[in-house]
């Protein structure tokens, strides 16, 4: 009850601190549906107002009551050289002014398929698209295609984009809102996906034992960020690449989150890994709507025009999106990149032990390269059944408690942190000292 008190007084000191954007939040909520054009921006998993932004630049966020907070959501782990980067912000006014869409071909898309095929061996072709969702439900129908088979395993809590398929302990977003199956995506959908716990490669086999030649393929994001970040057990990525090798499945790497992330060429350069198909997103369009799939010439030449697997996009290939693409990549090859941005994560993650251990609230952190998840639990988390033992009340507190001293967190206990090149050493002490604080809040009532 105490708890319960506690966490309602934050959220309202947090809000009567944002007249405007309650008052701006309560409008759209009339028009967009509950005031969010993506569910977790709601805040439903946390309470109180959401954010409503004015505008952004490097790690900061800016609220319309002209609230500052850092930043540790990035847009989703999209933005890893922070917000409106003076390059990226000239390269999208240049491109601007030269058309922002031409329903045709340019170098542009070319330039930066050749960046991607370059940073990642195990992409021969690349097609571009809009969305992670859509370049993930692109690469399984071209999968079911190559295979000739119907049935996928995916990972629970692990997040695939929202097609129909997928969305069955789907992790963060349908977790928040406890959603188990989603209506309106019909049963003989859902059952060509399998959900296997992560990390376990005996429910792997057992998957395989039970329907023989009938599994097309294995999706996986390599590190899983949408249950919290859970990093592959040693030999559980090597065991998949190698069941699905025996088994004449296909290999998808799932590295919306991880892709130029991990590493330049992603979790599977890290991992040392050559899945079939990679599922790319986020940091590729820099904060621009744009996504990919690739993966060996043989499989992608399946796609239209080459071959009859069907997919098309208005939009995709967008220049202004592939100029962006193009002015960020080289930055994230500058000598020493991923070890500084990891250096500062590992310190941000240190941090917060330390933490949790001088105010003795009960947490586990979990990192991998610039991921890091606080989980309000006792056990150590390896799947989304661990994931799920979190004290998701405590988050909603520690969350408010935070963005009460100015620091943003991914507002749910099963999204990622993202830290950017933008986050200073000095932010990064600012964070923990703020955690520090906010765990001492949480102990003492
Ligand atoms: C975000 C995400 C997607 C979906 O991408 P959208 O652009 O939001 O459609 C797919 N897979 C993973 C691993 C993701 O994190």
């Amino acid at each position: 009850m105490a708890s319960g008190t506690s966490k309602g007084v934050n959220q309202k000191v947090n809000d009567e601190a944002r007249p405007r954007s309650t008052e701006i939040f309560e409008r759209g909520k009339k028009t967009l549906v509950g005031g969010v054009d993506s569910p977790v921006r709601a805040f439903r998993a946390v309470g109180g107002t959401p954010l409503v932004i004015d505008h952004a630049r490097g790690t900061k966020l800016y609220d319309v009551d002209g609230r500052e907070y850092l930043d540790y959501v990035c847009s989703w782990g999209a933005l890893i050289l922070g917000h409106a980067h003076p390059e990226v912000v000239a390269a999208v006014s240049d491109q601007a002014a030269k058309g922002t869409s031409y329903g045709m071909t340019s170098p542009l898309e070319i330039e930066l398929g050749e960046m991607i095929v370059k940073a990642v061996p195990s992409i021969e072709m690349v097609r571009f698209v809009s969305s992670g969702t859509e370049a993930a439900m692109s690469a399984v129908r071209l999968a079911r295609a190559f295979a000739g088979r119907d049935m996928v395993i995916k990972f629970e809590g692990c997040y695939h984009g929202h097609s129909d398929g997928f969305l069955s302990e789907a992790g963060s977003g349908l977790a928040t809102l406890g959603i188990a199956a989603c209506p309106g995506v019909p049963e003989a959908f859902a059952s060509l996906t399998l959900n296997t716990p992560f990390n376990d490669l005996d429910g792997v086999e057992k998957l395989f034992k039970k329907h023989p030649n009938k599994i097309a393929a294995i999706i996986v994001e390599p590190v899983a960020a949408n249950m919290g970040v859970v990093a592959p057990a040693p030999g559980f990525l090597e065991g998949l690449r190698e069941i699905t090798k025996r088994e004449g499945a296909l290999l998808i790497f799932d590295e919306v989150i991880t892709g130029f992330r991990m590493a330049y060429g992603g979790a599977q350069q890290v991992y040392k890994i050559v899945p079939d198909l990679t599922v790319m997103g986020k940091i590729i369009g820099g904060g621009l709507p744009v996504a990919a799939y690739g993966g060996k010439r043989e499989i992608m030449e399946r796609v239209a025009p080459l071959g009859p697997v069907y997919q098309a996009g208005t939009l995709a290939g967008n220049p202004l999106a592939m100029r962006v693409g193009l002015a960020m990549l080289p930055k994230l090859q500058a000598t020493g990149f991923y070890e500084e941005l990891n250096r500062k994560t590992l310190r941000l993650a240190e941090g917060l032990r330390s933490a949790l251990r001088e105010t003795g609230v009960e947490g586990v952190v979990n990192g991998a390269g610039s991921l890091l998840t606080i989980f309000f639990a006792g056990n150590p988390i390896r799947d989304y059944t661990d994931a799920k033992k979190s004290d998701t009340a405590r988050f909603g507190r520690f969350f408010q408690e935070m963005l009460r001293r100015g620091v943003f967190l991914p507002p749910s206990q099963y999204e990622a942190l993202f830290v950017s090149a933008a986050h200073t050493d000095a932010e990064i002490d600012q964070t923990i000292a703020a955690a520090r604080s906010s765990l001492g809040a949480l102990a003492n009532n």
